[in-house]
């Protein structure tokens, strides 16, 4: 395979979801010559009245500042970000309640409810800005060689990259990962989360709230005004059961089954449900390929973190490659990768080991449960439990 020299890049990034395109956006300003790999297409402008799409994230406040340093966060208009800046949680039985205020940080939010497909769009655009990146969509890698001095990329168009450094950012079942042989340790919850977007009859505004139950939270997320997107977490076989309920039927379950906290609701305007697993890769980096977001981890959703953390695996990274090249390093050295393994593990180690721990307590066993409710409860009188489990929803990790 012989790639032509406009095609010898820096770094190249397959998978150009919300994470790999915001490594690239953050390489911008490096002097890397670097190529984004998309099986997709390059994300569409989404009318600033069209409906609310089911996929949204909560963004904590570091993922906003990043998105603001490559100059993203301003192209999502106001009117589709939903700030937040109150956090509660209670028990199956409403009880044990636990609440959090941003004011009590000094913080003006705890982030903000934004649509995938908008921070998708807003990140692309930012890309075809820059100079060093060139884009390649509708297409996915085929194979890839490594060696002590650079990768080859063959790509599904028949083209052939070289690089310095692949990066993996191609999501859940990333071909890179596999490409590279690295191994994951993975979990099946044997839990869906059903995503249902909503008008409701109170203004959700800016609190975001979840009640954990034996089957899995319940939780609300706020949209602008009178809408909410709410996360219903149960077994494959109840999630499948509700998501075939007719419009009015899935309605008056809402209102059957959800805290009073949530008022009525006037319409049902979507629904879908997602698998929840857990995903670790053994190892983030190998020999000229490294590991970001979905690729390297995934974990349950109950906490909105997998991609925050997958928005910190590209800030470090970019941070670390972009030391290198001002040293006239080598991207691809391992020092330079083993650095960025070194930084991030740990912490995608203790968001685990939180995430998990809450869905053990919640879902366990009933004396475990029980334990979870108490503490729940203890945790707001007691200033170290809530500090450490308003670090965990700020995305700041215990270490
Ligand atoms: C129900 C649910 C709710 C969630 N809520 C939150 C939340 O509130 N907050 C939060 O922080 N996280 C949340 N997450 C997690 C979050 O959605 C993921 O962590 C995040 O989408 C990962 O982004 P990514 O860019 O790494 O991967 P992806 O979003 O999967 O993107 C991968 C990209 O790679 C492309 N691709 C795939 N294969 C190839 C290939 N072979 N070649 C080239 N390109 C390829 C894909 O087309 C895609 O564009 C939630 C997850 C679920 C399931």
């Amino acid at each position: 395979m012989n790639a032509s020299a406009s095609n010898n890049f820096d770094v190249i990034v397959v998978g150009g979801g919300m994470v790999g395109a915001t490594l690239a956006a953050a390489l911008g300003g490096s002097g890397l010559k670097t190529a984004v790999v998309e099986t997709g297409e390059q994300p569409t402008a989404v009318a600033v009245d069209a409906d609310f799409d089911l996929r949204i994230s909560s963004l904590n406040l570091a993922a906003v500042r990043l998105l603001s340093d490559i100059g993203a966060w301003p192209l999502i208009p106001e009117a589709r970000r939903c700030a937040f800046r109150r956090i509660e949680a209670w028990d199956e039985h409403d009880r044990g309640g636990i609440h959090f205020d941003a004011q009590e940080l000094d913080l003006p939010e705890f982030g903000y409810f934004v649509e995938n497909r908008l921070l998708s769009h807003a990140v692309w655009q930012r890309l075809e800005a820059l100079l060093n990146v060139s884009l390649f969509t509708a297409t996915g890698p085929v194979a890839l060689r490594t060696d002590s001095d650079q990768a080859e990329l063959e790509l599904s168009s028949g083209e052939a990259l070289t690089a310095g450094l692949v990066v993996g950012a191609d999501g859940a079942t990333s071909t890179i990962r596999d490409l590279a042989r690295i191994e994951t340790v993975d979990h099946d919850y044997q839990q869906r989360a059903l995503i249902i977007n909503v008008t409701t009859r109170l203004p959700q505004q800016d609190v975001s709230w979840q009640r954990f139950t034996a089957d899995g939270p319940q939780a609300m997320l706020p949209l602008p005004g009178h809408r909410a997107s709410l996360v219903w977490y149960g077994t494959p076989e109840q999630t499948r059961e509700l998501e075939q309920l007719d419009d009015a039927a899935l309605k008056e379950a809402i209102e059957r089954d959800f805290p009073p906290r949530l008022g009525g609701i006037d319409s049902v305007l979507g629904r879908g449900s997602f698998p929840i697993r857990r995903r670790h890769a053994r190892r983030y980096v190998t020999e000229r390929v490294a590991l970001v977001g979905d690729a390297a981890h995934v974990i349950h959703p109950l906490a909105g973190q997998g991609l925050n953390l997958g928005l910190q695996d590209a800030a470090t990274l970019a941070t670390e490659l972009t030391a290198a090249k001002a040293r006239g390093g080598d991207p691809g050295d391992r020092h330079v990768l083993s650095r960025y393994a070194r930084r991030r593990r740990p912490q995608v180690q203790a968001m685990i080991a939180a995430t998990e721990g809450f869905h053990r307590l919640f879902t366990g066993p009933a004396p475990l449960r029980l334990a979870g409710n108490v503490a729940l409860g203890l945790a707001d009188r007691l200033t170290l439990g809530k500090r450490l489990m308003m670090r965990i929803a700020l995305g700041l990790v215990p270490n």
